[in-house]
């Protein structure tokens, strides 16, 4: 992180703008909205200033600036269009710790202003650290259009029974639960269809019938798929379950992007496993997601990819009804599907596939444990999960069948993540490739003529980054 978010209050308090055209005008208005008690510093000023400064909501100095300005300020803006001007404006300003921003010149901030979605008290503030102002833009228009118009409303609404709510429920997860039902429900579909009186007697409402408050809060478990790395692949179902548990119980595949949109004060369980170092052993993890459903807590199990592909969620929900804990199974985007479609290679194709086949090349005592011939079979996709380490033998035992010794193949290597990297090869150049390359888990195989498309589906490559493209 570049820049600490934060949201800075200024009401009733002295700010200065320096400078008086169009730009220095919105900013004046951005402060005038937060309640600052505002001068402008300018020989000249803008028409909006200047109606600003006779209806008496800005002290208008019409004159140069001079350091003195600084004195007694809590924040100042420089936006005199004069870069050396500007420049010293920021040098003094910083030398008194007095947070600076100027316009378009972002190595002279000490702060810099996002593009804002103004739902008072609501505010979504977005920012590309002065990178894009255009992309923040963007992605506030489209904030505009997700978030209700009463958003505001319904958190001014909230406000107001907020400590009668605190009153009522002693427990916190019982108090958050009240909320989630209350600003998900019919409170909250009420203010936003403009009917803000209803809604607060039905608030009224919910708080004298809430059942009591001495009843354990009944647990759940939601299993959900996390994808195979980039969190853009996350379903909508995935991120509400996410923000709402309470505590999260991960393994290894799921990506720290992924993480990271879980509810930040829920805390973190690992339960990873890598190939032969089982951090806890799928017994405990069975039993951990059944005691934190006992305690009452909504428990997210997240797990890569899909949780019914080579995820043993079956497992996992077996032992929950067994112990009658509810749950809810969020599918992800499996593996096979999130590599495929980042690497450019279609899984099926009418002329080169017509069936595509999941099997897990996991190595046990040097052998593996498939059904070889069906997968020799010809015109059909093979990915191969967890199969790195055994790659050299499942190429082996393929041409052991009869399968084209140049058969292409493909390993894909971080699949969908910033560092995703594809080698292609054939049945027997791949293995060879791969150990040069020297490539990290996870890594998928993909086994077919499919393979070839790669390089005409060349549109793709712009999608995908820091990728390479392997010899073969
Ligand atoms: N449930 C998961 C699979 C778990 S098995 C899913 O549906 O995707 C673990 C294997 O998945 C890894 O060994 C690897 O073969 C594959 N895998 C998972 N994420 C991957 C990624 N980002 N890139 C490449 N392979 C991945």
């Amino acid at each position: 992180m570049d820049y600490l978010p934060v949201f800075l209050k200024v009401r009733d308090r002295p700010c200065l703008v320096v400078g008086g055209g169009e730009i220095a005008a919105r900013k004046a208005a951005l402060l005038l909205r937060a309640g600052a008690t505002l001068k402008v510093i300018a020989p000249e000023i803008d028409p909006d200033l200047e109606e600003l400064a006779r209806g008496g909501e800005i002290v208008h100095e019409q004159r140069n600036f001079s350091p003195e300005d600084l004195e007694d300020q809590v924040l100042v803006v420089a936006a005199t269009g004069d870069t050396s001007l500007n420049r010293r404006i920021s040098e003094l300003a910083q030398a008194r710790a007095l947070p600076v921003n100027v316009v378009d010149q972002t190595d002279l901030c000490s702060f810099i202003m996002p593009s804002i979605v103004d739902r008072s008290p609501v505010i979504v503030a977005v920012s590309t650290g002065g990178a894009s102002p255009v992309l923040a833009r963007m992605m506030r228009a489209r904030l505009e259009t997700l978030i209700p118009a009463a958003f505001g409303q319904l958190a001014q609404l909230a406000g107001e029974f907020r400590d009668q709510v605190k009153a009522r429920f002693a427990q916190p997860v019982k108090r958050r639960r009240f909320w989630e039902r209350v600003l998900e429900g019919p409170v909250a579909e009420m203010v936003f269809a403009g009917r803000a009186d209803d809604a607060r007697e039905a608030l009224r409402g919910a708080l004298a019938a809430d059942e009591d408050d001495a009843a354990p809060a009944a647990g759940e478990v939601y299993l959900v798929g996390a994808g195979p790395g980039d969190p853009d692949l996350l379903t909508s179902r995935a991120i509400r379950l996410m923000q709402r548990a309470d505590v999260v119980v991960h393994d290894r595949l799921v990506s720290d992007a992924v993480l990271r949109l879980a509810r930040q004060d829920a805390p973190r369980i690992y339960a990873g496993k890598s190939r032969s170092r089982h951090v806890l052993p799928q017994e405990s993890i069975n039993e951990l997601l059944v005691r934190l459903a006992r305690e009452g807590k909504r428990v997210l199990r997240l797990k890569g990819g899909d949780p019914f592909i080579f995820g043993r969620g079956g497992e996992e929900i077996e032992t929950l009804a067994e112990e009658g804990i509810p749950f809810q199974i969020v599918p992800g985007i499996t593996a096979a599907s999130g590599c495929a479609a980042y690497a450019g290679i279609p899984l099926t194709h009418r002329d080169y596939a017509q069936s595509c086949v999941f099997v897990t090349g996991h190595l046990k005592d040097g052998t593996i444990n498939l059904d070889w011939d069906a997968l020799a079979k010809p015109r059909q996709t093979v990915v191969v999960y967890m199969g790195l380490v055994g790659l050299p033998v499942i190429c082996e035992e393929l041409i052991r069948r009869g399968v084209s010794r140049d058969l292409p193949a493909a390993l894909v290597e971080q699949g969908t993540k910033p560092r995703q990297r594809v080698l292609t090869g054939t049945l027997t150049t791949l293995p060879e490739i791969v150990a040069k390359a020297g490539v990290n888990a996870p890594t998928l195989t993909i086994i077919g003529d499919v393979v070839r498309l790669r390089g005409k589906l060349r549109w793709f490559e712009s999608f995908s980054t820091g990728e390479t493209e392997g010899p073969g």
